[in-house]
């Protein structure tokens, strides 16, 4: 038996993959440790592990905001200093626990950093795609000078923290890159290898596992019953960019009367209310059963996070992309590329896709075969790749290669 202290930060979107690999750990009899915020501890004791709260944590909503912001460096910049400010406490937990190994998000530099100190062997788990060459040139070129401007803006202040970090602990990451992604001698990567830009060019360290999808406790009570068996399309922003009651207008606009039923997930923070009259063939609400509402779908309108993006793929739903952050914009340009979906960019002045553009995408994508083969065979890909009990085949192999 291994002992694993796993640390993330508390976003659905990264914790979410890794909890059933985190069960399947427990059931093999591994003893799990699970550091995060108290919002997750719910969903992290009902997988068996024990769920250790952060020492000291800020409000991470306002750093959320500023991934919303859609710049990279800066999110980037915030994962600094949170890593400068919860470092000591993570020491602390390190100190007690006394792992045999550290298993860390890769925006989660504060548990390599740990890793590092202890001198304990580290693995990542990567719920992103890669960030290298390949995937950055699936950006616009516009997009990909604005995001390099942004990390060479972003040098000054890094370049501040880093030296207070150093002296305060011994320790910083060595790039700024390293809070977004970072990687150790074991990468758990929740994606197939062919869906993986460049894919093929990743050494024996990344082991590409696919997504890891499992039953999640429902408590949004959807009503299944009113689905009446028309064509389905369900649209979602994720959890983080969903506060955007213009954008949710303008599918009202847009498939409002269309021969089509539409499913809309606009997050807790939106008031239904107050985005007026909803067409009845329209079912919003706050939060759906994702899984359950895909496996029914024929076109999922989404902002392009990877767990989304592999959801509907993994169900062979083609994808009409409506990207809000930089790594969204390569995914769904990735996506496109492969023929399994359509990228809404917004229109010039506009900062969302127009009602005509989204009901123009969303009608082509349901008659066009050609995208939904596309989207099945990525889907199969993802599938084939192991999931949830090939990664924790690879930790635990990994924990009795390094024990010490
Ligand atoms: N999700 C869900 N119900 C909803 C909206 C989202 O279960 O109504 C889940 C979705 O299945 C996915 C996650 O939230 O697993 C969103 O992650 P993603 O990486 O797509 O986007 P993020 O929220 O990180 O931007």
């Amino acid at each position: 038996m291994a002992k694993l202290l796993f640390f993330n930060i508390p976003a659905i979107g990264h914790v979410n993959p890794t909890l059933p690999v985190v069960r399947v750990l427990v059931e093999r009899g591994e003893d799990v440790a699970y550091v995060n915020g108290e919002a997750m501890r719910a969903k992290i004791e009902a997988t068996g592990a024990r769920f250790v709260p952060y020492e000291t944590f800020p409000d991470f909503a306002a750093l959320s905001d500023k991934v919303a912001e859609r710049r990279l460096a800066r999110t980037a910049l915030g994962l600094v200093r949170l890593s400068r400010y919860v470092l000591p406490g993570v020491m602390a937990i390190v100190e007690r626990e006394q792992p045999d190994i550290i298993v860390h998000d890769s925006l989660t530099s504060w548990g390599h950093l740990a890793a590092k100190k202890a001198k304990l062997p580290a693995v990542t788990l990567v719920t992103t795609l890669l960030m290298g060459r390949e995937i950055s040139r699936r950006l616009p070129r516009r997009a990909m000078l604005g995001t390099v401007a942004q990390f060479v803006g972003a040098l000054p202040p890094y370049a501040l923290l880093a030296a207070r970090m150093r002296s305060e602990q011994g320790i910083f990451p060595v790039f700024l890159t390293q809070a977004v992604a970072c990687y150790s001698d074991l990468n758990i990567v929740f994606t197939s290898r062919a869906f993986q830009p460049g894919g093929s060019g990743y050494g024996e360290h990344f082991r590409f596992v696919g997504p890891a999808l499992s039953a999640r406790p429902d408590d949004s009570a959807f009503p299944f019953d009113r689905l009446t068996g028309q064509p389905l399309v369900y649209i979602s922003l994720g959890t983080i960019a969903n506060r955007q009651p213009d954008f949710y207008r303008a599918c009202f606009a847009a498939l409002g009367g269309q021969p089509v039923q539409v499913v809309l997930s606009v997050g807790p923070a939106t008031d239904i209310p107050a985005l007026g009259a909803i067409p009845a063939n329209f079912i919003v609400r706050p939060v759906v059963p994702q899984l359950e509402i895909l496996r029914r779908a024929a076109v999922f309108v989404t902002h392009g996070g990877l767990n989304s993006v592999h959801e509907g793929l993994y169900y062979g739903v083609p994808l009409a992309l409506v990207p809000q952050q930089v790594e969204q914009t390569a995914t769904a340009y990735h996506v496109a590329d492969l023929g399994a979906g359509r990228v809404l960019a917004p229109e010039p002045g506009h900062t969302l896709p127009s009602p005509a553009a989204l009901r123009a995408a969303v009608l082509a994508l349901l008659d066009d075969a050609r995208s939904h083969e596309a989207a099945a065979a990525i889907g199969q890909t993802l599938r084939e790749a192991g999931g949830a009990d090939r990664a924790a085949e690879e930790i635990v192999q990994f924990a009795s290669a390094n024990k010490s």
